[in-house]
């Protein structure tokens, strides 16, 4: 059995056409379900759909085979143990520091409050800026951290950038671009090669389509 982790929400959805154009279906619609694992139209691959950090977590110990999850969450894992694959050029964003409006390109005097989900991506960011920062972890919302006074700024994933607006935040500075990466086990691209690499490279052809 190949076991393929998917990320749940928006790289989910642009991830299902790559894997049909890979030749491997879910059984039933994943978004009109609650369950967590999938048949495919392949008796041999079944899909998990969770958290990205779970993604990392099913795969690095190689409960899941390979998987798809977003660049963030391999910079803020570290990726160790892990082969990123490829680029699959989907769900595409970037990772910023934003501040309240208005407030982008103040100098700091001292230390200054980061709110993120990212804290190792913070902590490294911050060090190499020179700027000395706490960081507060959160697990959502960041957007609410700088205008109710827990943090100066947040470090986060924009895209469109509407969210920010919506909360009275701007983007201040850039850290790195986001896209969805094909990760896999390392011992799995050892034991089940062959299979991997079939699926690996139908997937890789549907990206470079
Ligand atoms: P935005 O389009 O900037 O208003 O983004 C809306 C929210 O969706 C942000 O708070 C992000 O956390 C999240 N988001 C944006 N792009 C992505 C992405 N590619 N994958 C997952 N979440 C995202």
């Amino acid at each position: 059995m190949i076991t393929i982790a998917l990320t749940k929400g928006r790289i989910l959805k642009d991830t299902l056409p790559l894997l049909s154009a890979a030749g491997i279906v879910p059984e039933e619609d994943i978004s009109k379900s609650r369950k967590l694992v999938f048949a495919t139209n392949r008796s041999d691959v079944q899909l998990l759909v969770l958290r990205g950090a779970d993604v990392l977590t099913y795969i690095r110990y190689g409960a899941a085979d390979m998987g798809v999850v977003g660049k963030d969450m391999l910079m803020e894992d570290g990726g160790a143990q892990l082969y990123e694959l490829h680029d699959l050029g989907i769900a595409r964003c970037r990772l910023m520091t934003a501040t309240k409006k208005d407030q982008a390109g103040i100098a700091y005097q001292s230390r200054i409050k980061v709110a993120t989900k990212y804290v190792n991506i913070a902590q490294r960011y911050y060090a190499e800026q020179g700027v000395q920062a706490d960081i507060i972890k959160l697990y959502g919302g960041m957007e609410l951290a700088p205008i109710m006074g827990l943090a100066d700024e947040i470090v986060d994933i924009v895209d469109t950038g509407k969210t920010l607006v919506a909360n009275g935040l701007e983007e201040a500075n850039f850290i790195a671009d986001i896209s969805s990466r094909l990760v896999a086990n390392k011992a799995s691209m050892k034991v089940k090669h062959a299979e991997l690499k079939v699926i690996s490279d139908a997937i890789a052809a549907a990206v470079s389509e």
